[in-house]
Formats: C-alpha cells, structure tokens, sequence
C-alpha cells in the first residue's frame, strides 16, 4: 500500500510560515522589507495589540499589477530573481519568494495595490492561502497589506505569544533596525492608534536622534572609513556614555541588520581602556561590501552573515573606530588653533617640554584646617638641562595681554580647572586629569624604568597569604614600574625602591590598594596587567580633588593634559572635561 502524500500547498505554506513569520514581528519585518524592495520612499507601520488584531504596512512604492496582486501570495513567487546566478549579486532584501505564501497561510490578509500609471489599483483578500476575492479599487498609487487576526488557524502558535507589551517590544526592535539604517526613507510607526514614531528622511544621526531622543546628538562620534573592500558609515559612543547591557548596538550590512561577533568585538577592543568597567558602547554602524564577498547561503529570516573577507574587515573596522575615539575626544573640542589673537609663540624647533615632576604629601588631609603647607608641590622645571631654553615671544603689549588670558586658569572649589580655549570654556576635573596624565606616563615602559628610585629606609611590609601570593607573582612587573621588592618570609616583602614619582607615600596602603585593584581588574574583560597596574598606581598617585593648586601647577596640568591622546576621558572611562561652548556662555 502506498503511504506517502504529497502536502497541500496550504499546509505547506503554513509549515513554511512557523520560519518564517514566529511571532507577530517576524511579518512586520517581511512587510517592512517588501516596501522597501518596491522602492518606497515612505513606509508607515500601523499594529492594533501589538499585531495580533493588525499589522499594517503602506508605502508608495511600485505597487502591483492585478495578476501580480495575486501570484505574490504563491510560494516561490518572486521578482527579485529569475535564475540561480542572481544569488550571487543580490541587492534586494527578500528574494525568496516565501514571506506572501507563508502569511497569507496563517492570517487574513488583504492587499491593495496599484501601479503607477495605472487607474486603478486591486484589492485581494485571502485568508489561510485561498483567495476569498479580487476586485478594481480605487487607491493611492503603492501598497497597502494589511496582516488580521494573525495565527487564527494555528492556535499552538497563537497560544505561545507573550504579552501584548513583549511582543509590541519586539516590534519595535524590528522597526529600529530597519528604520535605523533606512534614514533616507520616511518612517511611521503607529500602535493602538498612538504615534510611536514620526521619521523623516534625513542622515543617519537625525534618525538615531529620531529613535532615541535628540540628547544623542551629543554622546556620539563619527565613524568613516572607505577601502576597496568596504564603506564605513556610522556612530559610536562616546566613552562616558557606555552602558551597562549591550543594548544598543546595531551592525548593518548593505541595509541589513546582521549580527557578528567579530565584528561586534572590533568595535569594543577600538575602545581598550576607554570604557569604565563592565560597560559596553552603543553603536550604529553601517558597512558597504560587494554582495559577492557575503555568503548567500544565509536563511533570509536570520541575522547571521558570512564573509569572505572576515580578519581584514574585522581591522578595518576597529582602526576606523579607534580612529574616530582618537580623533574626535581630542580634535573637535579642545582644539588650540585659536583665532588670531590667541596665539601663543610656538617653542623653538628642538625644546623638548619639560617632564613636571610632583610631589605630594600622602597625609595630606584637605579638610583639616590651616592645610597650606601641605598644599602639592609641582617642581619647578628644570630648564638649564634643556638644549636650548624657549625663547620668550617678542613683547607686544596686546598679544601679551591676550595670551595671559589663554593662559590662566581659575581653581573652583579645590576640584576643577577652568580655562578658556578657542571653543569655548574648558572645566576639567582635576584628579581624573592628572590620572590620565599619569597613566599614560606610566604605562609607557621606556619612561618606567628610568624612574625607579632607591629608599634610603627600606620599607617592610605584610600581607595576607594570599596577597602575599599574588604579590610575589606581580614582583617581576612591578619591577617594570620600578619598585624593587623581594620576599623576607611567605607574608612579608621588603621594598628598596619606588617609582620616584612615590618617594614619599605610604606603601603598604598603596600595595594593599594596588593588590585589590588588581584583583577586581581579573574579573574583567578586558585584562591586562599592565594597563590595571598603572591605572592603580595613576589613580593613587593623582592629586585628589580637595587639593588647592597654583597657577602654574594648573597650567602645567593642563599642558600636560592635552599633550594626552586621550584627552577627555580618564583611564576609568571618566569624562574629564567639559567645554561651555560660546553660545552657551552668551546666555
Ligand atoms: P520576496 O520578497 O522574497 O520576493 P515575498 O513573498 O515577500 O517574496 O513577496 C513576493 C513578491 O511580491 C515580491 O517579489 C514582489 O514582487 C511582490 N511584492 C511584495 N510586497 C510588495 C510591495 N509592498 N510592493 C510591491 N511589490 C510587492
Ligand atoms: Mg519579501
């Protein structure tokens, strides 16, 4: 007896549909896409409880003809490829022909449509895969679809649907990434009758701001980059405005939403240190590459994609990230090209700006009264070692006067540093800046290693045992920093040498300090020992907030601070500075 069937189309769409359309914001994507593909310039989204009532998508694209009305609803039908060949050269966001057949199996459907050119559109009703009724319409050129009572006939599926509020979220997930990278088209999306979103076409940042509210305009930078394998468009984070899940981070390929670790993780190493601890940027990049490099064998529904070219676009991306980190924390806000009647004499050709050395008292307590004495005492520069001391500008009264103006700097409340700059007024905070001046002294080995200095009382000091295990292990990098230290028995170390920036400071605190920095920075992602070990010793080292500083102590700092690549943000991902723009002050 012959047992095998063949399925009905009907059935056959509906298994079809459980990959392709899981939950109500599987059709809005397909539907979103379709608009797309017919070259819409304005698509606008309408769900009633959260598209199980309603989704309905309408755009002014190319819209159908009547047999076209139809056969769309047919699986395999497609215009978007005619032979094997076209899958390698794919420009469209569907084109397997499966997302019609595989709604209109579990929904009642109707689509208006009508071509442009034509008189009059169509409208088709089909429910559960067959056609209830065609008939002339009179509508607006483009298409209609409209998705009801979606799963009406699947009641397995309908039942596994979460609440309206989860899957209204997921919606709006699908409309994100969709909208996000589609800033050139004009968006709606409308829910229970209320406008969720109202976009106009525009440039990317006017749509991230459109999604996420205009306050992102300033918590983001730039990305571009072009080479012969790939286009770069997007935004990153600043630092400061990490966050602590990875919610925000979107990737698109060709228009397309894609998810890659590798490439996500080019992004985040772009960051290395910037970012305070467990915290993730947000971004909005969007990459161009030849359709033929991707991997067509990708199921459409799924935002996992191949490349061929995979390292090379991975560095790629994370230069052009770093790059824009770079570039913009330091180039856009604190530049020095001051208008005319700012400028400063340039220093002679060979002068080598002198190191500031500090020194500080490590009891010193600022809310003790009658503290003075105790005040930070930058060194003066040792300007006679110089090859040639800097020759003094040429006096003139006005330049004179005006440089004296770029060159103050007032202390508010023991704690900020405020200066004025071309771009306005400059308030820095004291302590992150000095530790960021640190750390990047420190960190760079060259410089370490010549500042180890002998103490004339070496220093005992004693740990837990399992400190003491963990600092034997650190005594070899250490070293680097120029401490010498050797272990006396299992607990107790004895230190013969410091860096010299810490001749005077208490080490067992500071080891213990160090030991415990450490050990929360193995935690983390990101380890390296040598970064945690100069972020520590930079953040102890630092002048701390409370601390009252000279004139010329601020000004050196701040010299100091914007010789730093990373000007603005502390080794911890701290902001540093925030300039008051012109207009600002104006008000
Ligand atoms: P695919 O997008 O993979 O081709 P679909 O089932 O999503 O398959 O759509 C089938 C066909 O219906 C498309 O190829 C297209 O020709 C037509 N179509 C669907 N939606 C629209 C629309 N909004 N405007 C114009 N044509 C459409
Ligand atoms: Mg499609």
């Amino acid at each position: 007896m012959d047992i095998i069937n063949i399925l009905p189309d009907s059935v056959a769409n509906q298994i079809a549909a459980g990959e392709v359309v899981d939950r109500p914001a599987g059709a809005v994507k397909e539907l979103l896409e379709n608009a797309m593909d017919a070259g819409a310039t304005q698509i606008d989204l309408v769900v009633k409880d959260a598209g199980r009532t309603l989704i309905q998508v309408v755009d002014n694209g190319s819209g159908m003809s009547d047999s076209d009305a139809r056969i769309c609803f047919e699986r395999h039908a497609t215009s978007k490829i005619h032979r094997a060949d076209d899958l390698f050269d794919i420009h469209t966001m569907g084109f397997r022909g499966e997302a019609l057949a595989s709604i209109a199996a579990i929904a009642q459907v109707e689509l208006r449509t009508r071509l442009h050119g034509s008189e009059l559109g169509t409208t088709v009703v089909i429910e559960g895969s067959h056609i209830v009724s065609q008939q002339p319409t009179a509508c607006p050129t483009g298409t209609s679809l409209s998705v009801k009572n979606l799963f009406f006939n699947v009641p397995a599926r309908r039942n596994f649907l979460k609440k309206d509020s989860v899957e209204l979220s997921h919606i709006e997930e699908v409309f994100r990434r969709v909208s996000l990278i589609h800033y050139d088209l004009g968006f709606t999306f409308t829910s229970n009758g209320k406008t969720l979103y109202d976009l106009k076409s525009g440039t990317l940042l006017q749509r991230i701001t459109g999604l996420y509210g205009t306050a992102y305009k300033e918590r983001m930078y730039a990305v571009e980059e072009q080479t012969d394998l790939v286009r770069i468009k997007g935004f990153v984070s600043r630092p400061e405005f990490s966050r602590r899940t990875r919610g925000e981070q979107y990737l698109f390929v060709n228009g397309r939403y894609i998810k890659h670790p590798l490439l996500s993780a080019a992004v985040e190493k772009a960051y290395g240190d910037l970012l305070p601890d467990h915290c993730y940027p947000s971004y909005f990049i969007g990459l161009e590459v030849d359709p033929s490099r991707i991997d067509v064998n990708i199921h459409p529904t799924k935002t996992e994609v191949k490349f061929v070219d995979e390292h090379a676009l991975f560095a790629i991306l994370r230069s052009a990230v770093k790059r824009s980190l770079g570039q913009f924390s330091l180039a856009t806000e604190l530049s020095f090209d001051t208008p005319e009647e700012f400028n400063i004499a340039p220093a002679p050709k060979d002068y080598m700006p002198p190191q500031p050395k500090i020194s500080y008292n490590p009891g010193y307590n600022p809310f003790r009264a009658s503290s003075s004495q105790n005040r930070i005492k930058f060194e003066e520069p040792d300007y006679t070692t110089q090859p040639e001391t800097p020759a003094l500008p040429e006096y003139q009264p006005e330049t004179r006067r005006l440089q004296s103006i770029t060159n103050s700097c007032i202390q508010v409340q023991n704690r900020y540093i405020v200066t004025p700059l071309s771009s306005g007024l400059a308030i820095i905070d004291q302590q992150r800046a000095h530790e960021r001046i640190l750390f990047d002294r420190i960190s760079n080995s060259e410089y370490r290693i010549q500042n180890s200095q002998a103490l004339l009382f070496p220093v005992n000091c004693t740990f837990s045992a399992a400190d003491a295990e963990m600092l034997g292990e650190l005594i070899p990098d250490l070293k680097q920093y120029g401490f010498e230290i050797a272990a006396l028995n299992q607990t107790t170390f004895v230190v013969t040498a410091t860096p010299a920036d810490l001749k005077d400071s208490d080490l067992q605190p500071l080891l213990e300090q160090l030991l415990n920095d450490y050990k929360a920075s193995t935690l983390q992602k990101f380890n390296n020992r040598n970064k945690s070990l100069s972020a520590s010793l930079a953040r102890q080292m630092a002048v701390k907030a409370g601390t009252a500083l000279e004139q010329e102590q601020m000004q050196q700092l701040v010299a100091d601070l914007f010789a730093c690549p990373m000007a603005d943000t502390a080794p911890s991902g701290k902001k540093i500075i925030t300039i008051v723009k012109p207009e600002e002050l104006l008000k």
